[in-house]
């Protein structure tokens, strides 16, 4: 789950076309706005959760397009827990922990037991 918490004041309308494949419809919208009113529906577009994949047994590959450093919430990966950590997503680092705080150390001292 991502949680979009900037809140960049910006009150002019500019003439924007919307990022939606296939689409590209002009309409007017804030510097932020990225669709069109029709494709600002999530339903409405071709929407793809966020790519995750394997690094290593702490890690995951979190494709992002964030410019800006940005706090965000991302769900525990280990099975059955659904806990939220914060992580901070930095522009061109696309590598970050794939636990909560809890089970990113559990799953280390687990792995320092065995003598690995
Ligand atoms: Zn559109
Ligand atoms: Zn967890």
């Amino acid at each position: 789950m991502i949680v979009n918490k900037s809140r960049k004041p910006s009150k002019e309308k500019k003439l924007k076309y919307c990022l939606e494949p296939g689409c590209g419809k002009e309409f007017l919208g804030y510097a932020v706005a990225k669709y069109c009113d029709f494709h600002r529906v999530l339903k409405n577009r071709d929407y793809k959760p966020p790519v995750y994949s394997e690094v290593d047994i702490n890690n995951v590959v979190f494709k992002h397009k964030y410019r800006d450093s940005k706090e965000i919430e991302m769900e525990c990966g280990f099975p059955g827990c659904n806990k939220l950590y914060r992580i901070l997503v930095i522009p061109k680092i696309h590598v970050y922990p794939k636990y909560c705080e809890y089970h990113r150390n559990a799953w280390k001292r687990g792995l320092e037991e065995k003598g690995e």
